[in-house]
Order: C-alpha cells, then sequence, then structure tokens
C-alpha cells in the first residue's frame, strides 16, 4: 500500500505516487471482477466521483457479504438480510474496506449500477457518468483512518487519469438521491476531503 504523507495539515500526495490506471482497473485494487455492469452511453464521460458506504450483514466488516452481492452469489440462508437483497443486481467501481484495502469490481470506462435513480446538476441517470465508491462502513459510526487515506489516493489518481473529472465533482449518494438514500451518511468526513482537495465538498447533486 503506497502511502499518502501529512504535511502542514493536509495530505499531501506527489504525482509518482498515484496509482496506475490500466484498461479501467487500478493496479494495485484487489480485481473481483462483477457481472453488474454494461456500457456507459459515452465511455469517455467520467464526470463524477459518487462515495457510498456499504456493510454486509448489516454494520458488520470484513466478511465475504459485499463481493458476493456484487458477484450474485449471496446466500440468501445465511442472514435474514440477504433473503431481501440476494437477487438485487448491484455493484460499485470500488470498494475501500475497513483497513484500506482497494477492491475493484467493475472497470472504469464501464458502467457500474451503484447510484439508481439520482440526479447530479439537471442530469439523472448519474451511473452513466459517474465512478462509484464504497467505503465499508455504516451511517452510524465514524471510518478508519486507513479508509480515508486509500480513498483520497484513489481519488488523487482518479483525477490524473481522467480529465473529465474534478476535484469539485465529488459526492454522496445522499445528494443525488435525497429521500431515497442515506449514505455514505454523517460519519463521512467531508471536511477532510474538502481540505485535502482543495474543494468545498459535497457537491450538492439537486438544485434547491
Ligand atoms: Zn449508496
Amino acid at each position: 500500500m503506497q502511502k499518502i504523507s501529512k504535511k502542514g495539515g493536509g495530505w499531501v500526495l506527489t504525482k509518482k505516487n498515484l496509482l496506475q490506471v490500466k484498461n479501467g482497473l487500478l493496479d494495485t485494487a484487489r480485481i473481483k471482477l462483477s457481472p453488474n455492469h454494461d456500457e456507459r452511453p459515452d465511455e469517455t464521460d467520467i464526470s463524477l466521483i459518487v462515495i457510498h458506504n456499504i456493510s454486509l450483514p448489516p454494520s458488520e466488516f470484513g466478511g465475504k457479504g459485499i463481493d458476493q452481492l456484487f458477484t450474485n452469489t449471496l446466500d440468501k440462508n445465511e442472514h435474514p438480510f440477504y433473503k431481501e437483497i440476494h437477487e438485487l443486481r448491484v455493484s460499485s467501481h470500488l470498494l475501500i474496506r475497513r483497513d484500506g484495502e482497494i477492491v475493484q469490481y467493475v472497470p472504469f470506462h464501464k458502467r457500474a449500477w451503484h447510484a439508481g435513480i439520482s440526479e447530479f446538476l439537471g442530469r439523472d441517470v448519474c451511473n452513466d457518468f459517474s465512478i462509484g465508491i464504497e467505503m465499508e462502513g455504516t451511517d452510524f459510526e465514524a471510518f478508519k483512518d486507513e479508509q480515508y487515506q486509500s480513498l483520497l489516493l484513489v481519488i488523487k489518481s482518479l483525477l490524473a487519469h481522467y480529465p473529465h473529472l474534478s476535484n469539485s465533482a465529488i459526492t454522496g449518494h445522499e445528494h443525488i438521491a435525497p429521500g431515497r438514500k442515506t449514505d455514505p451518511g454523517p460519519f463521512f468526513d467531508w471536511a477532510r476531503l474538502s481540505t485535502t482537495l482543495q474543494a468545498n465538498l459535497p457537491a450538492k447533486g439537486c438544485r434547491a
């Protein structure tokens, strides 16, 4: 795992530390490809980053549930909640686990199925033009330092690789699907991202 060094109160990342993207995949991610994806309407339009949280079973960390959900292999008898969700066909591009491990399920130039009904600045179907990043966690507790370190490294690397992304177009699922979604939730430290990326985050998805 490459480290981000902390200097002067902010996280500083030099270009040589960035993760490389090859064929839409991060070179240091654990790859676990999901069938739950399709083509983007415009493969070159990757212009938004959406942050989520997920834990399976709910509020439990470190298990195989997320991999299984995203690869359609969840056993509905393993947990009562799995009976409700085992037929969902969903995915995200990335998952950042509690220890900072980065898992990739869908290449970035493909459309992952993470946002659902959503709107960002007048555009709907945010899956078309966004990258979805799941933070392993819940709406009810803080995320780990290791997760923020990985997240910031990933975001910086994506900003360097995809020219239509911008540090001001980073938002939460709750902001592009208000009233329907609550993640990444009140414990996600947007101020930390804002300081590091020198942007006012989260970007507000819907026009007031
Ligand atoms: Zn979400």
